[in-house]
């Protein structure tokens, strides 16, 4: 038995003051004020000081960390990557490929397969985000466009059917064949993201009429209002936003999306329907001015962003799950308990996971973050297991 005394237990719409979480058998046993419960002597019992004891982490795309890229296609760089995540608060994690050749994809997912139900003593594998390669050629933004193809049912179909493995792709629903790979990833259950899209808004409409339910980095690498003679009209972006069966996935390290975009998103979607997302790359954990790859494609972490080393392109985020959480409260104005909805339950719902994650409730997984009120992750518990505790300072 586990128990963590002494914490601001964040629920979904409120703090608990003084309350204390009890862990049993890997999942939540009890919420309750800590002067309420008693504990047996040989329970392990964590002492949250005070700081905030909120449900982990859901990071649905997520390349990579510490120089290690998803692509690699190797256990040991899944590894690396979750166990640094794990520090910024990540429990639970879908590493996600990149536009390139099918035997690297394959490869990728492999990896990915190989590390589901690992413990290796960082966020948990709960699925594959397969990102690319049927994506816009135009908006391919840091993805490498030799490799970009239109959807091809043959080479998608095995990816698809490895059941349980791949949770979320992100296509342009533009492309020949887009609406029928909707079809087969919702026959499977498989989250259909729109995303590196030109879509206009007709295209995008009638994606989501098909069942498309969900956006890919909303603002990056999509389509905007254009003008047509003198009329204004909608892209793949605006279309996201009005329409309420959309959910959609915000980098919300400051960079990739200006705050009022990021509050834009957050009033134009509502507080069920936004997930945040690092989108981290191999930059994520290295210093300033540390160069690494996204695929073949060199960059730099600079003013605490992934760059193209010719600094025509964002080459994705290099931040952790708490900071995009502190930038939802000390940017945009959300109640702690939002942002951490924003990261916990709703990713997990996209997901189709909150039955076991995502919140604190009795009876779910023991996914757990117990942060200060400075943002910085003290611990994190995993499946009941203390997985990541900080140096003390
Ligand atoms: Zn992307």
């Amino acid at each position: 038995m586990m128990v963590i005394i002494n914490g601001r237990v964040v629920g979904p719409h409120s703090v608990l003051e003084h309350h204390c979480v009890v862990i049993e058998d890997g999942r939540i046993k009890q919420i309750a004020p800590t002067a309420q419960v008693l504990w047996p002597e040989d329970a392990q019992v964590i002492d949250a000081h005070d700081g905030f004891v909120a449900p982990g982490f859901v990071d649905m795309h997520v390349h990579g960390a510490m120089g290690r890229d998803t692509m690699e296609g190797t256990v040991e760089a899944m590894a690396q990557i979750a166990k640094f995540h794990a520090t910024g608060g990540t429990t639970a994690m879908t590493p996600t490929t990149t536009t390139h050749s099918r035997e690297k994809i394959n490869s990728a997912l492999q990896a990915i397969a190989d590390a589901m139900g690992h413990d290796f003593g960082g966020a948990q594998i709960v699925g594959a985000h397969v990102e690319g390669p049927y994506i816009s050629r135009e908006r391919s933004g840091a993805q490498p466009a030799q490799f970009i193809r239109d959807p091809i049912s043959s080479e998608y179909e095995p990816w698809l059917d490895r059941g349980g493995l791949v949770t979320q792709m992100t296509l342009a629903p533009e492309l020949p064949g887009a609406l029928e790979l909707i079809d087969a990833l919702l026959e499977r259950e498989i989250l259909p993201s729109g995303g590196h899209t030109a879509a206009n808004s007709e295209q995008a409409c009638a994606a989501i009429e098909r069942g498309l339910c969900h956006a890919t980095h909303l603002f990056n690498c999509m389509s905007s209002t254009v003008k047509s003679g003198p009329f204004r009209l909608p892209g793949a972006l605006e279309t996201f936003l009005a329409d309420e069966r959309v959910m959609v996935e915000l980098i919300a390290d400051g960079k990739h999306v200006h705050p009022e975009l990021m509050r834009l998103a957050v009033r134009a979607k509502g507080i069920d329907k936004v997930c945040l997302i690092t989108d981290a790359t191999a930059g994520a954990g290295l210093a300033e001015g540390a160069e690494f790859l996204v695929g073949e494609t060199r960059a730099v972490v600079v003013a605490g962003v992934g760059m193209v080393v010719d600094g025509s392109a964002l080459a994705g985020s290099v931040s952790t799950m708490i900071q995009m959480v502190r930038n939802m409260i000390e940017l945009v104005g959300l109640s702690l308990a939002d942002a951490v909805r924003l990261a916990s339950l709703n990713p997990a719902r996209a997901l189709g996971i909150s039955g076991r994650k995502g919140s604190l409730e009795p009876r779910k997984d023991a996914d757990i973050v117990v942060f200060s009120g400075s943002f910085a992750v003290l611990k994190t518990v995993i499946g009941g297991r203390l997985e990541y505790e900080a140096p003390a300072a």
